[in-house]
């Protein structure tokens, strides 16, 4: 009684996984030119640093730029190799393969971005390396299938040291098969620029914020776990544009975000009251 298994039932449609806007970054250190060159050379890249300062939307970009679909997957502790890789599904009375989205990538010369990759399973780790040297292999364990990645195919990973414990890392063995970008917080006009464009408030207003935000990052070494990052930094100007006070924005916008200790939340309400 041998099972009916058809292969591939429905093609996935892979222009879905292109990004069709530009997406706005700016260039803060030179990353734009490193990940074309990587991109040209077949280089996996690993982008290195806190939430919230462009890693996701820095792909989007480059995925634009590259012409490639870029297929994103939020790495979390219950995902699987075969979660990456695929599985067979009953369909009815049929057993189908679905291509996971790594599989899906290695086929059609995307660029799969593995979102804090050192979350998910140890059995990824596996399936990554022989992808992730100059192999460009992906082992399709379940159907005894070896697949060879498509030319553009490119695997980008991201990674947030802060978060690391010696219990949670990326083993050497991994983290050597990668260029590294390193990702910090822009330089205040730079920062300016970007909090100014994407809510769409007065040169000054987004100034004053990133005058808060460089202080609040030197709350870092006073006990603050992270930094504030430009993602909240835009959310504080986009609520200032929407007509709510400076003060009420920068505390439910920055400080209750990124802090749980009432006094620390007291302090960054000082620097508010200080800045504007
Ligand atoms: P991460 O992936 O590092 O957590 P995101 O890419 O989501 O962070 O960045 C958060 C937001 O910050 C983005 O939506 C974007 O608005 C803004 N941002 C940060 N850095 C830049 C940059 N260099 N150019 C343009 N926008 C940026």
């Amino acid at each position: 009684m041998g099972k009916n298994v058809t292969e591939p039932a429905h093609e996935i449609d892979i222009g879905r996984y292109r990004v069709a806007e530009e997406p706005y970054y700016a260039n803060v250190r030179g990353e734009v030119e490193l990940f074309l060159t990587a991109a040209k050379c077949r280089m996996p890249v690993m982008l290195k640093g806190p939430t919230g300062c462009g890693k996701t939307r820095f792909v989007r970009h480059m995925a634009h730029r590259l012409n490639r679909p870029l297929i994103t997957v939020a790495c979390h502790e219950d995902l699987t190799a075969s979660d990456l890789v695929g599985r067979y599904l009953l369909k009815g009375q049929e057993t189908v393969w679905i291509d996971g989205p790594l599989t899906l990538g290695v086929k059609h010369g995307a660029i799969v971005y593995l979102d804090e990759v050192v979350e998910a399973r140890k059995d990824t780790t596996v399936i990554i390396h022989p992808l992730s040297d100059d192999r460009r292999l992906l082992p399709i364990e379940k159907k005894g299938q070896i697949i060879e990645a498509a030319e553009d195919f490119l695997l980008v990973i991201s990674y947030n040291p802060g978060y690391q414990s010696v219990l949670k890392d990326l083993k050497p063995s991994t983290k050597q098969r990668f260029m590294a970008i390193e990702f910090d917080y822009p330089a205040a006009a730079v920062e300016t620029e970007i909090v100014r464009r994407e809510a769409g408030v007065e040169y000054e207003v987004a100034g004053k914020l990133v005058k808060l935000g460089a202080k609040v990052r030197n709350l870092k070494n006073h006990g603050l776990e992270e930094g504030v990052s430009t993602r909240l930094l835009i959310y504080a100007a986009t609520l200032i544009r929407e007509g709510i006070p400076v003060d009420q924005a920068c505390d439910v916008a920055v400080a209750r975000p990124v802090t749980d200790d009432a006094d620390m939340q007291r302090s960054i309400l000082e620097l508010v009251k200080a800045i504007f």
